[in-house]
């Protein structure tokens, strides 16, 4: 019998072939066809992702929390994950800032590659700086109260309420373990038959993964390349210091930080665990956005990673809001790399805000694709660089963003992996 090519294979072959389709879509001018009969098939497969993260997190967090014996060490396991996410998100930024530092790719950039870079995105540029501006200018506490929302129907309408949901969860999940057990068990037994089902939807949607991230590459591809595919090129060049700063930093971060936390805490091989995440990863690279991956993510991280369903589920929705160690780490070493193009210099209390305030960013970025470049405004604002200066990094953040959202996933599963160690929930699986 002929051996199944694992998927991890067929998303790479998805990969290369939806590049090398993006490309002759270019020169052959396929590009209308490409973006009409291609892209949305890239679109078809998001939806269904995100379509499926919300029931997905409600019916593993109610019968998570249903299976926990003492309802006490929820407090302890939201204490352990907050802790290790914030952690890890401040090492992410000390490594951006101290590459950055030391490289310096900001100075090279003359002034006129500078002039040109900013005049090529000033739109989209403006578009992040009025999207920031708004949030920006909310009361202090508006992101606490949001987090407790009056209507649970009209908070389930809106992928981009992770993290209402997690909480209105919680909240149903304790109070099931409260109530008595006869009135329970058939809200249980509901919860467990529905989280069975929409893990068999995740693997039927998967089905189509290989088709998928061929159609999310070729359209990144023409996107990139815009209505003027000879400038890709010329930004690639200018800009290729920058991004090779944040290319290193995220792999340094990852080495570093996941691969020790899965050899020092989790106590297992680090090529075991990029062995199991290559799917995920692959993923979140070519969808950009964590929210879409999270339902591949959880279903990863149980059945491949042997993490107990009460930890995935709390653990994982909570990281894909709020754990984002690649956009903060991308964040310092963008925000330190404008100001060097500007030729200002960051003095210590400088750096250390952008450390503060790339954390509450990172916390506040949304996973959807782009959301970094948005709250990246907060940080420049919080040291005093032009904000305008964002225009210069957009010609190839989308390249950026596929890497740093494979590392914010993976940093997500590293985490729950932890957690579920320190807790006793860790199954071996080989
Ligand atoms: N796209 C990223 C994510 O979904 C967020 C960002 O850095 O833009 O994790």
């Amino acid at each position: 019998m002929k051996k199944k090519l694992p998927l991890h294979i067929k998303i790479l072959l998805g990969m290369v072939l939806g590049l090398l389709w993006g490309l002759l879509a270019i020169n052959l001018g396929w590009v209308d066809f490409t973006k009409d009969y291609i892209s949305p098939l890239g679109k078809i497969f998001m939806n269904l992702l995100k379509l499926i993260a919300i029931p997905m997190i409600v019916s593993s967090i109610v019968t998570g929390i249903a299976s926990l014996n003492d309802i006490g060490s929820l407090g302890r396991i939201g204490g352990r994950t907050i802790g290790i996410f914030l952690s890890t998100t401040v090492f992410a930024i000390t490594i951006g800032l101290v590459l950055v530092n030391v490289f310096q790719p900001g100075k090279a950039l003359s002034e006129e590659v500078r002039n040109k870079l900013m005049s090529a995105n000033s739109e989209a540029g403006q578009v992040a700086l009025s999207t920031a501006d708004q949030v920006k200018e909310r009361p202090v506490l508006a992101p606490l109260v949001d987090l407790f929302p009056s209507n649970i129907i009209s908070t389930a309408s809106d992928n981009t309420n992770m993290l209402q949901i997690v909480i209105i969860s919680v909240i149903f999940g304790i109070a099931v373990v409260m109530i008595n057990k006869e009135k329970s068990q058939p809200f249980i037994r509901f919860m467990d038959s529905v989280n069975e089902i929409v893990m068999k939807v995740v693997d039927l949607i998967m089905l189509i993964a290989p088709v998928a991230v061929f159609a999310l590459l070729a359209d990144v591809i023409i996107k990139l390349a815009g209505d003027n595919p000879e400038l890709i090129l010329e930004v690639l060049t200018a800009l290729g210091a920058y991004m090779l700063v944040v290319l290193a930093a995220l792999l340094l971060h990852m080495v570093l930080v996941y691969l020790g936390i899965v050899k020092f805490i989790v106590k297992r091989s680090p090529w075991w665990f990029l062995k199991k995440m290559r799917p995920v990863q692959l993923l979140a690279f070519s969808t950009s956005s964590s929210n879409a991956t999270l339902p591949v993510n959880m279903e990863n991280c149980e059945k491949e990673l042997g993490v107990k369903e009460e930890i995935t589920g709390f653990v994982l929705p909570l990281g894909a809001t709020i754990n984002m160690d690649g956009t903060s780490c991308y964040q310092a070493v963008a925000a330190v790399f404008i100001a060097q193009v500007f030729g200002m210099d960051l003095n210590l209390l400088q750096q250390l805000t952008i450390i503060l305030t790339a954390l509450l960013s990172s916390v506040g970025s949304a996973g959807v694709p782009g959301a970094g470049v948005v709250m990246l405004v907060i940080v420049l604002k919080s040291v005093g660089v032009p904000t305008e200066g964002v225009a210069l990094i957009l010609g190839v953040d989308r390249i950026l963003d596929m890497c740093r959202t494979a590392v914010n996933v993976t940093g997500d599963a590293a985490v729950c992996c932890a957690v579920a160690k320190m807790e006793n929930k860790l199954e071996t699986v080989n």
